[in-house]
């Protein structure tokens, strides 16, 4: 809100001066509960009296919807126009496949704010095409034909880019949630390596995918088509909606584990991590003496598990300390 220079009219000096923003709460009742908001006000540099500034209560009432969303986390209308553009659904049509009235989303588009249960379902349609496919099903009667089929391509066409198993789509949201920036060949290092300590710390693997042995180390091929699908920036992907707050399905184990990944392997670059997977048995042994291109041999998780039990023993893998020796040491044995 303050850059730079902000000067207005102060009515009390009766000229042109610097104003200063500041930050306050204030109290609202909304359906019936308290809450407190932050709101910024404008005091005059010079006399010190509030400043009325254009287009700051605008600005206050705008941030107050986005912090009551926030509290009582209900979609955005954000979140409903994605939703629009995602199964290239109007407002009407929209309302429609979800069940609702048919101006409901027009409501809210206009700033109405959803009640929990319709929020409820719009976020289901965001993260789930299965959902959304279900919806259009259930309510093709009251769909124009046209906006039904298109909407159904695209349910369709999600539903395959995202053909991975649920454990392996909310360890991908849990780590984009968590790490600034990911690309593709790192993602890939980083899931094996919490598929590896997780079968050592838990006995049992976090996710059912198995990897194979490609060219530049382990790779989850479903893991490699979705992103294929999605080429440049998944994160600003429309699409990649499906992958926010998935996270929240997993346990206290399971986020441990992807911590301790992020804050040990997750420091390095795809390449280097590459570089370390290439210098560990499981990836060698699956490659065997295959011609460097062609294989695409599984990495059983067996051979995963025994490897990381053996790193267990020397360095620990139940906290960063111990991955982070065992790193050192992986990229300071140069054989490459
Ligand atoms: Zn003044």
């Amino acid at each position: 809100m303050a850059d730079g220079k902000n000067t207005d009219f102060c009515t009390v000096c009766r000229r042109e001066t610097e104003y200063m923003l500041r930050e306050d709460t204030v109290q609202k009742l909304i359906r019936g509960k308290e809450y407190s908001f932050k709101v910024y006000h404008a005091f005059c540099s010079e006399c010190g009296e509030e400043m009325d500034i254009p287009g700051l209560a605008d600005y206050n009432m705008q941030s107050i919807d986005r912090q009551y969303r926030q509290m009582e986390n209900l979609v955005s209308i954000d979140d409903i126009k994605k939703l629009m553009e995602i199964y290239h659904l109007g407002k009407a049509p929209l309302s429609y496949a979800l069940g609702f009235g048919e101006i409901t989303i027009t409501r809210y588009l206009y700033g109405q704010i959803p009640s929990r249960e319709y929020s409820d379902i719009i976020r289901r349609a965001l993260t789930s095409p299965r959902y959304m496919n279900e919806q259009l099903e259930k309510n093709a009667d009251k769909l124009g034909i046209t906006a039904y089929r298109k909407a159904k391509k695209a349910a369709r066409e999600l539903t395959d880019a995202f053909g991975v198993s649920d454990k392996m789509l909310v360890a991908i949201s849990y780590l984009f949630a968590q790490m600034q920036e990911v690309t593709p060949l790192a993602l890939q290092k980083l899931l094996y390596f919490v598929q590896g300590i997780y079968l050592v710390l838990v006995g049992t693997p976090f996710f059912e995918e198995d990897c194979q042995a490609w060219v530049h180390g382990p790779v989850y091929e479903n893991v490699y088509n979705l992103f294929k699908n999605f080429k440049y920036n998944p994160i600003e992907d429309d699409r990649f909606a499906v992958f926010r707050e998935r996270f929240a399905e997993l346990d206290q184990t399971e986020k441990k584990v992807i911590d301790l990944v992020i804050d040990s392997f997750g420091l390095y670059s795809g390449k280097t991590l590459e570089r370390i997977t290439h210098r560990e048995q499981p990836w060698l042994e699956a490659r065997g003496n295959t011609e460097p291109s062609a294989s695409r041999e599984i990495i059983t998780k067996a051979a995963i598990k025994t490897y990381f039990e053996e790193v267990a023993g020397r360095y620990g893998v139940d906290s960063a300390d111990g991955l982070n020796a065992y790193i050192r040491a992986q990229l300071s044995s140069s054989s490459s």
